[in-house]
């Protein structure tokens, strides 16, 4: 079986150098283990974080090792009463075909969803999207929301929550492609491709003059910037994550206008979905009743087999992914 380490902490974005692919023989599951093949992992933008050196709210990955990260697979054999081969199971060793572990590693997913629905709109992505906007920036009725990485797998799911609440929405994405998604997918009220505006707090004062009451940031950086410079007094910002910056080896020069917070008496909460996991249950029955209501559709770009799982995290960065960035393992 297959796994990939990380060899050596990236400097700025990430080199082939800094990893290696390596072959491990799985032991048969000794009493409580099971045995699993991993069918998909996901590839998370947090994962930078943990390359390097610096303690996050996840420990750095260790060099020479197996990386981590989300993955779905089948239980091929069982030594714990638990589990049987078959069982689709979800668990933090991705980075790998398989592995050997104790069974409270793994967590058994139902098959009523595709296995992969679990790492996208019905796992952590979907749980990130969901506290982000209804806890942390608070959503309430009458509310234009703006969001970041818009057609991303936390901000893809974010917009249709925020759509099936009846709300207006604007995204930002990088590409033709991607506006297009955003409008004729997702059917957003405003879409702006990032890549192609010479002023982003002009294209957002543009496709919202009405003005913004909650911003989901993904993004961080000059996307801040224009949310706090179009922000309504007392809007609401979710601080989900800043990606703009995960490969940077110097600080934002953005955003420069944050004294909006004070004039305008803005609410800036950051959060981490990994907080949140007393809301799972409620995340995961509003989520069901969506999807089989046909609310909620799953965006994914899925890269074929463990070789090409550097490319895909690459992707995350380089914008060539729509949607949830997956790796088809098996
Ligand atoms: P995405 O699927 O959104 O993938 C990343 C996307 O970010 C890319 O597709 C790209 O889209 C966009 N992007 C990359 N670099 C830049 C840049 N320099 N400027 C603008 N856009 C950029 O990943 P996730 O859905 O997994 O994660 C989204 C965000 O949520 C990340 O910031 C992540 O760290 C955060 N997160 C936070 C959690 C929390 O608990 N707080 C939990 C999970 C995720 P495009 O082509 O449009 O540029």
């Amino acid at each position: 079986s297959r796994e990939v380490r990380l060899e050596r902490r990236p400097n700025g974005s990430p080199v082939r150098d800094d990893f290696s692919f390596a072959e491990v023989d799985l032991p048969d599951p000794g009493p409580g283990e099971v045995q699993v093949r991993n069918l998909y992992m996901a590839m998370d933008p947090a994962m930078r974080g943990r390359m390097s050196e610096a303690r996050s709210y996840v420990p750095p990955f260790e060099l020479g090792k197996a990386m981590e990260g989300p993955a779905v697979g089948e239980v091929v054999a069982s030594n714990d009463p638990n589990f049987a081969p078959g069982d689709l199971v979800w668990s933090r060793l991705g980075w790998r075909e398989g592995f050997t572990a104790p069974a409270d590693k793994v967590e058994k997913r139902s098959r009523d969803l595709p296995p992969q629905a679990y790492l996208g709109f019905a796992g952590m992505t979907g749980l990130t999207a969901y506290v982000g906007l209804l806890h942390s920036a608070a959503l309430k009725p009458g509310d234009t929301v703006f969001v970041s990485a818009a057609s991303g797998g936390v901000g893809s799911v974010v917009c249709q929550i925020a759509k099936l609440k009846g709300h207006k929405v604007i995204g930002a994405a990088g590409g033709e492609r991607k506006k297009r998604y955003l409008l004729d997918v997702l059917k957003l009220d405003g879409a702006i491709d990032y890549k192609a505006e010479p002023s982003l707090t002009k294209a957002l004062a543009r496709e919202a003059p009405q003005g913004i009451d909650v911003y989901f940031d993904n993004v961080g950086g000059d996307h801040l910037q224009a949310a706090l410079a179009i922000a309504n007094k007392y809007a609401r910002f979710a601080l989900c994550g800043m990606i703009s910056q995960y490969n940077s080896t110097e600080p934002s020069a953005a955003p420069r206008n944050l004294t909006a917070a004070v004039t305008k008496e803005l609410t800036l909460q950051g959060f981490i979905a990994l907080n949140h996991l007393d809301k799972m249950d409620a995340f995961l029955a509003d989520v069901r009743a969506w999807h089989a209501a046909g609310l909620l559709t799953s965006a994914e770009t899925v890269y074929e087999g463990l070789d090409r799982s550097l490319e895909a995290f690459d992707g995350l960065f380089d914008g060539s992914g729509l949607g949830k960035m997956l790796v088809k393992i098996a």
